[in-house]
């Protein structure tokens, strides 16, 4: 198997494909107890929910038991912990980037919570046939709006573009896709990891969720600085969903077991660890980066494991908790726990 692009490269473990798991990493030698194997800081797409916005930085997802923080940035919708992180935020979305997010706060503003969150989890998945359809009713509109952002002064070209802005606002989704076209626009060399990752060919979570994103689509194509409109696409999008599906990590509050979600990122080289409801590896944020270490002396050959249940969903029984990460995670958990 050629090493997946993005994935992590160490003397302690390597990359293999198995025959139920897909790929999973390896031990390459005895690990004691306790060793950080690991630290990834290369987070590629974002999402801190429009809630905590004003609570935790958007930088280093520092937070103070729900103080806002006192360096807020009304133009771009977020808040930071210090000038340094202020600056390294602007450093890493550049100056597009920061074009990019004041437009959609412009949009987001004043605006009532609408559609937001009132999605029912039961609803069933949108089928591959359900999310082509679905892209394609907006195609006509898009290529309207596209026509209006090219300079037409055609009345129905600038009414499409009033109309996608009417529409309701879904915050998180369409800062879900901000996150994701910047990196494609920005980071070209970072696409090719998140491509290397396992993919969900049906990602969105019901028929709600799939018209937040052709919505925020056609918003975004009303809004977005010039540069970013080539890679606003339903191809990119759609990449965007398949990949952050399986493979996104929680962002949480550091204390309290973690019971404040703030969001969530998608970190490509740490996506390579299975998990286990009993994993070998524990896993620990400092700041942006995710940290690995040991949970207990591992042997060359072993899988390593991480979980990933959060603090009060390690707490549930079996049969909960493997409903849980079959209706998360899409598998059905076959470790030393959930066999036993
Ligand atoms: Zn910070
Ligand atoms: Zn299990």
């Amino acid at each position: 198997m050629p090493y997946p692009h993005g994935a992590p490269v160490s003397d302690l473990f390597a990359i293999r494909r198995t025959p139920n798991s897909g790929r999973a990493v390896f031990a390459s030698q005895d690990i004691p107890a306790d060793t950080l194997i690991a630290k990834m800081d290369n987070l590629a797409i974002t999402v801190l929910l429009r809630q905590y916005r004003k609570e935790v930085c958007a930088h280093c997802f520092s937070y103070d038991r729900g103080n806002g923080l006192k360096m807020r940035d009304s133009y771009i919708g977020f808040a930071f912990c210090s000038a340094d992180c202020q600056q390294k935020w602007r450093d890493d979305v550049g100056d597009v980037g920061v074009a990019a997010w004041t437009a959609a706060e412009k949009l987001t503003k004043n605006r009532s919570k609408e559609d937001d969150e009132m999605q029912d989890v039961d609803d069933p998945r949108p089928t591959s046939k359900e999310i082509t359809q679905a892209w394609e009713k907006v195609a006509n509109r898009a290529a309207l709006i596209r026509l209006a952002r090219q300079g037409s002064d055609n009345k129905q070209h600038r009414k499409s573009i009033h109309a996608a802005i009417s529409a309701p606002i879904s915050p998180d989704v369409l800062a879900f896709c901000v996150s994701g076209i910047l990196l494609r626009y920005s980071k070209p060399e970072v696409w090719p990891s998140l491509l290397a990752l396992a993919t969900d060919p049906k990602p969105y979570h019901n028929a709600d969720d799939l018209l937040a994103f052709t919505r925020s689509y056609l918003q975004l194509l009303a809004i977005l600085p010039e540069p970013l409109l080539e890679f606003t696409t339903p191809e990119i999008l759609f990449v965007l969903s398949t990949r952050d599906s399986h493979n996104s990590f929680g962002i949480r509050s550091l204390e309290d077991e973690g019971s404040e979600f703030f969001g969530y990122g998608c970190w490509p080289a740490a996506s390579y660890f299975n998990h286990s409801c009993g994993p070998n590896l524990n896993k620990q944020r400092v700041g942006r980066v995710w940290e690995f270490t040991t949970a207990r002396d591992i042997q060359k050959g072993e899988e390593l494991c991480i979980t990933y249940l959060s603090g009060e969903e390690r707490q549930l029984s079996r049969g909960r908790r493997m409903e849980r990460l079959r209706r998360t995670w899409g598998f059905e958990c076959g470790c030393e726990r959930c066999e036993i």
